[in-house]
């Protein structure tokens, strides 16, 4: 009974390790579009950019790992069709693979950014060790970087860039930073902290196109007249799921590729994992598609558990992560129905947390540099157990004794 997963990304390459820790003995098969085994992502933007992290470091399992282990990674290889009938895939090579068990791990795609002077050269997105390699070269003193985007990508790689001595400014179409996956408090933060370290911003702005020099990139045009001098443009706009072979096999997709609490799609034969699936969040009691590694590794170990016929492990908390300079962002759980905000310490000394609650439950952590903050919350969200919030705001009670009464 064959497995073949699409995908040789983080999802993919840790599903396959987890069905051999499971037991699962039978015939795996990744098959990858990159050239390189799977990697991790996270460190591009701040790791690998700076050089304090090589090829290897980057590699999710050593090269060797997956002959010694049975798998057979396909790299440099794309799915082009999937013939459910026939439970047969083909890919790029023209070569066909037949398979029992199907696992899609696609993953997502950086959002384009199509307008007048966008095809000039010296635009790039950062998905790929040779997006990265790219951006690196970018990295050095007088270099004047435009980034769009005040998401994760834009801000961890404007951190990165200061480090090596470019100039950046960053172009928000909202009027604050990570709009889509922060509240407001963590926005003025990190404002304030790049700020600091010399990025100008430039928010709520609507860039009308680029303009160029003998063929390379120049400025970027914003509506009501100013420009942007730049040598290079960096586009951090956000993804877009890689579900296009999934819907042309009829798979039902929504946003990504809908599963069940299983990871198995509309075809109980196909499952699906990662940023491409759209899924059911038990503790949320909706839908969801979450562009996270935590959330690929959980999917993970579902799949491998459903393949097993193990019991499936208990839901997670999901949780993210950020560094940019000498601070580490984590934020456990999703602000659903928040009623009230309680800031757990100083921001202005650079280590707090904003806890959201509805009612007096923890919902969601954002946590600033503040470890304990963030695993207590964590773990409280986790629970669903009211808090007292004169004790959470209240940093001479410490988080240990927030959660033993929570
Ligand atoms: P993102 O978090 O969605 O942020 C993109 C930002 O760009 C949004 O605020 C968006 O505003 C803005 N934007 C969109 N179109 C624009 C335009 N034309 N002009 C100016 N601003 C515009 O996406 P991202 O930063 O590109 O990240 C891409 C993916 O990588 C995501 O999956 C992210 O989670 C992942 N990633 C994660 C981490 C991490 O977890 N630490 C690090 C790196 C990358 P609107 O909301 O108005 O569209």
């Amino acid at each position: 009974m064959t497995t073949v997963i699409i995908g040789g990304g983080h999802g993919g390459g840790a599903v396959a390790g987890q069905l051999r820790q499971f037991g699962h003995q039978d015939p795996i098969v990744v098959v990858g579009e990159e050239p390189h085994p799977p990697y991790q992502r996270p460190p591009l933007s701040k790791g690998w950019l700076k050089g304090e992290v090589d090829g290897d470091g980057l590699l999710l399992r050593p090269r060797d790992w997956y002959a010694e282990n049975d798998i057979d990674l396909r790299t440099s290889t794309r799915v082009i069709r999937i013939d459910r009938d026939k439970r047969q895939l083909t890919l790029s090579t023209d070569d066909t693979l037949d398979y029992d068990t199907l696992i899609l791990a696609t993953g997502a795609r950086a959002r384009q950014l199509k307008l007048p002077g966008s095809d000039l050269k010296g635009f790039l997105e950062l998905r790929t060790i040779e997006d990265a390699e790219a951006i690196k070269a970018w990295f050095r003193p007088g270099f004047r970087l435009a980034i769009i985007g005040g998401g994760y990508v834009g801000l961890e790689v404007a951190a990165s860039a200061r480090k090596l001595g470019a100039e950046v400014d960053l172009l928000e179409r909202e009027d604050r930073l990570l709009a889509r996956v922060a509240g407001p408090v963590l926005s003025t933060f990190f404002q304030g902290l790049h700020e600091a370290q010399g990025v100008r911003f430039h928010f709520g702005v609507n860039i009308e196109g680029f303009d160029g020099l003998d063929g390379q990139v120049s400025g970027v045009r914003l509506a009501g007249g100013d420009t942007i001098h730049c040598d290079a443009v960096l586009v951090g706009i956000g993804a877009i799921p890689n579900d296009d072979l999934a819907s042309e096999a009829g798979l039902t997709c929504d946003n990504g590729v809908v599963v069940d609490h299983e990871a198995r799609t509309s075809d109980p034969a196909i499952f699906a994992i990662g940023d491409v699936t759209q899924r059911p969040m038990p503790l949320y009691d909706r839908s969801l598609r979450l562009e996270s590694v935590p959330n690929a590794l959980e999917q993970a170990k579902i799949v491998a558990s459903a393949i097993t016929g193990r019991p499936l492990p208990a839901p997670e908390v999901p949780w993210f992560w950020s560094d940019q300079y000498e601070v580490k962002l984590q934020i456990a759980g999703m602000p659903f129905g928040v009623d009230r905000q309680i800031v757990r310490g100083d921001p202005g000394e650079g280590r707090f947390a904003v806890f959201h609650l509805a009612g007096n439950r923890i919902v969601c952590v954002e946590a600033i540099s503040a470890p304990p903050e963030f695993m207590a919350g964590r773990q409280l969200i986790g629970r669903a157990t009211p808090v007292d919030p004169v004790k959470l705001a209240d940093t001479a009670v410490s988080m240990k004794a927030v959660a033993a009464e929570g």
